[in-house]
């Protein structure tokens, strides 16, 4: 029996909060903390089992070290923003307690994502003899073990890995995020970037696009982006020639993406603005619909999944394999719409597969450097069931749509 302290009480907090409390197996105590103690109460009504809530500001060490003596957890579930990872790491240090996030370090005043800070906590992490996970959302998560999977059971040898993430779903307003409106406009308006033949490749913002027929949705225009995971698959899966990410949006978000970026109100540095410092991207997150509360007339599917390509007893072979998950269903279950979910679902399966020793480890970690087989028997017994297919080695699926799946 082990005790969970989750911080965050947003979309995705929200979503490990009700799968935690599913695992009562597992997890016989759970705390939720955050910045507005409001957002914790209002999902503790939701929740079933009886948790305890907490007001914790994570930028500040000494605020989780002090949670932490207080309620004692065997794990810290980051579900907070990435600006507050090595805050939140450094409180787990102090107290000797395993971390675990979905989303990797940036700095608030950078959009510049990358798993360097985190990492230079390993010899920290080892001498203390706790373990850290990172990254086990959905996507950088479920992909990076998709990938470990691959390699165990289908491959000698993977050669390239296209990481493949489509919402088809709609929400009903003109233009929202799907998960925290900062963090998801930081990430889409920089520079695309993707790793072949040793070296990273940059590219213009959104300036890379394919039609991908994603199965149980259709065709859909899909945007090449830099996501953290590639750092990590590149890192962890040995041969690897090419990874590549891509995303799908629709003309009216990009549309709107295009005019906020045009006058200015993507801008992450500070504005004076009538005697205040005001942050553009931060005011507008402000204005746009809160993430968690998108699930109430979500109606379509989301497709996350990996395409790969590599050797198999000397011949070539090309595998793909990937979740679909509906807005709808995801609502029923636990008030959140399929972004949430499909990231809430494996940070518990993560945290779960850590306290019961299942995963173990001492140092910092990305999830693909464990064995695969667990992670994915239990992605289907909380919600998310996967499909693996073998497709023909000789065609790219990815540069026209004529290769239908
Ligand atoms: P939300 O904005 O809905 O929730 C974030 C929560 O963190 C809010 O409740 C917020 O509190 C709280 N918070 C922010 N700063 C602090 C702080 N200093 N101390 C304590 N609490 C704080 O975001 P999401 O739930 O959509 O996303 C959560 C995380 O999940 C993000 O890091 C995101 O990048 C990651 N993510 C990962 C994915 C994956 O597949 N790997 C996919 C989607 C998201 P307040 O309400 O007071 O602002």
């Amino acid at each position: 029996m082990s005790k969970v302290l989750i911080i965050g009480a947003g979309g995705v907090g929200s979503v490990v909060v009700h799968k935690c409390a599913q695992a009562a197996d597992v997890f016989s105590e759970i705390c939720l903390a955050s910045r507005t103690i409001d957002k914790c109460e209002k999902i503790k009504k939701q929740v079933r089992r009886p948790i305890t809530t907490a007001k914790v500001d994570a930028d500040h060490p000494a605020e989780v070290v002090a949670l932490i003596e207080k309620f004692r957890p065997d794990i810290v579930v980051n579900t907070a923003l990435p600006y507050q990872d090595l805050s939140i790491m450094e409180a787990c240090l102090q107290t000797g307690v395993n971390y675990l996030d979905t989303a990797n370090y940036e700095p608030p005043d950078e959009a510049r994502f990358c798993y360097k800070w985190q990492w230079d906590y390993h010899d920290r992490f080892k001498d203390k003899g706790i373990m850290a996970l990172l990254g086990c959302g959905f996507d950088p998560g479920v992909t990076n073990v998709f990938c470990a999977h691959a390699l165990k059971n289908h491959f000698d040898q993977i050669h390239t890995i296209d990481i493949l993430d489509c919402n088809a779903g709609t929400h009903g307003h003109p233009f929202a995020t799907n998960f925290n409106p900062e963090i998801n406009i930081r990430e889409i308006t920089q520079r695309g970037k993707y790793f072949e033949d040793g070296k990273w490749f940059e590219i213009d913002p959104l300036s890379v696009h394919v039609p991908f027929d994603y199965p149980e949705i259709g065709p859909r225009e899909s945007y090449l982006l830099y996501h953290e995971e590639m750092e990590s698959l590149v890192k962890n899966i040995d041969g690897l020639k090419r990874i590549r990410f891509w995303m799908t949006f629709g003309q009216e978000y990009l549309t709107h993406l295009r005019v906020l970026q045009n006058v200015g109100m993507t801008r992450i540095d500070p504005v004076e603005f009538e005697g205040r410092q005001v942050v553009p991207l931060k005011f507008l997150k402000a204005l746009l619909p809160d993430p968690g509360s998108l699930g109430v007339n979500y109606t379509g599917k989301t497709n996350i999944g990996c395409l790969i390509n590599g050797i198999k007893g000397g011949r070539k072979k090309q595998y793909y394999i990937y979740n679909v998950c509906s807005h709808a269903d995801c609502f029923r279950e636990v008030n959140a719409q399929a972004v949430s979910y499909t990231t809430g679902v494996p940070a518990m399966i993560g945290a779960l597969l850590v306290v019961s020793g299942t995963w173990k480890g001492r140092g910092v970690f990305n999830v693909e450097e464990f064995d695969p087989a667990p992670f994915m028997a239990k992605l289907p017994v909380y919600g998310l069931a996967w499909v693996e297919k073998e497709l023909d080695p000789e065609k790219d699926y990815l540069v026209a749509d004529e290769n239908r799946l």
